[in-house]
């Protein structure tokens, strides 16, 4: 199996030639963005079957995790809304979370990149932030220490193995060499987290010297690469990061090409996969409302059709979402226009229907 977005479908669960793929539509916005994605893939005839899960932040879903998790390892895939993570309780593990760790969805990949008519403060953003997505500050590795009579040392550990930097390295390069990327830039705070960050560098400078050589290679600490981003974000091609950065990084560079309802990202291991949005939101106060820009949900199908090698959907799918964008602005409130989310999801549709109709008459 190729570790970089390619699967080898004969593994997924396939029914007379149509894919099964679990189907979180969590909480917020997600339960409607999915059923727009599912009138997309009709209108599509993607071969796909959605089997639905509803797991979301209610305490008691033990058994929703379990059979999520079940269901994600019986097809392969799974295409999913944010789901969201209490923090008014310490010992509620995010859900989220744990369905990356549990099912070792080691890459988080986000694709950065400026949309004609979208407003944004910068021009020809084209990067690829590729995220360590399982370890680090997510470990849930935290305790108090002197909790008596009240907490006032806590101690939270950052984990960082060798085995996950070497991993997410060489799933950097090798996404670079397949999409014909020139550079990957490695995020770090290596001057003051010396040893756990140390490493990090260290695997990461050492496998782009001795394995991908042609692959220009180099090294940014974390607080520079944010005002990097912010000043001049067209320098970066390929990033590389631990986790929380990772986290960061992700949504100021959903931020520079639109806002959260824009990007997809992917959360890939070498027998899974979760497609989902970019920024990981709820977006709790537009639910219900019709005014959620649904991109970033289509989008994340569009990267799960690509990934179960369903690439002509998916360029159908694509073209018909960037015309609906670019060439009749069909703009939601968060990126400055009024038309609802139904109306965009209804104009991609139409797209989706004359480009079959065409193909038929040929
Ligand atoms: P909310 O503010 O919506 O109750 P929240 O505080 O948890 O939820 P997030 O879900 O993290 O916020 O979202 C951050 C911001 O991004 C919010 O202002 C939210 O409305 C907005 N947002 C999230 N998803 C979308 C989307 N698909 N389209 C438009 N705006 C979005």
């Amino acid at each position: 199996r190729s570790p970089v977005l390619q699967t080898n479908t004969q593994k997924l669960a396939r029914y007379g030639g149509r894919h099964n793929v679990t189907v979180l539509p969590g909480d917020g916005i997600g339960p409607e963005m999915i059923h727009h994605v599912e009138r997309i893939l009709t209108a599509v005839q993607a071969p796909i079957d959605f089997e639905l899960v509803n797991l979301t932040s209610k305490e008691d879903a033990a058994e929703d995790l379990e059979e999520a998790i079940t269901a994600i390892k019986r097809n392969g895939v799974a295409l999913k809304g944010n789901i969201e993570t209490k923090f008014d309780n310490p010992v509620f593990v995010s859900r989220n979370m744990e369905l990356r760790r549990q099912l070792n969805l080691y890459a988080n990949v986000l694709h950065c990149a400026t949309i004609p008519t979208i407003p944004s403060r910068h021009t020809g953003i084209d990067m690829v932030i590729i995220r360590e997505n399982t370890e680090g500050e997510y470990s849930g590795n935290e305790h108090e220490t002197c909790a008596s009579p009240a907490p006032r040392v806590v101690e939270s550990l950052k984990v960082i193995t060798r085995e996950k930097c070497e991993q997410i390295t060489r799933f950097a390069f090798q996404f670079a060499k397949k999409h014909g990327r020139r550079k990957v830039t490695a995020v770090h705070k290596a001057n003051i987290q010396k040893l756990g960050d140390g490493l990090f560098l260290k695997i990461a400078t050492d496998i782009a010297k001795s394995e991908y050589p042609d692959i220009e290679y180099n090294a940014m600490i974390v607080d520079n690469a944010s005002m990097q981003l912010v000043s001049r974000p067209q320098q970066f091609d390929v990033m590389l990061m631990p986790n929380l950065y990772g986290n960061i990084i992700s949504n100021i560079a959903c931020g520079l090409v639109g806002g959260p309802g824009l990007v997809s990202g992917m959360n890939i291991g070498d027998d899974y996969a979760v497609f989902e949005t970019g920024t990981r939101n709820t977006g709790t106060s537009l639910a219900g409302k019709d005014l959620a820009n649904p991109t970033a949900f289509i989008r994340a199908s569009v990267d799960m059709l690509r990934f179960l090698g369903l690439q002509s959907h998916a360029d159908i799918i694509s073209d018909s979402l960037f015309r609906s964008l670019v060439d009749k602005r069909i703009h939601t409130p968060d990126i400055g226009g009024t038309h609802k989310s139904s109306e965009l999801v209804a104009s991609v549709i139409e797209f989706i229907d004359k480009e079959l109709e065409h193909r038929n008459f040929q």
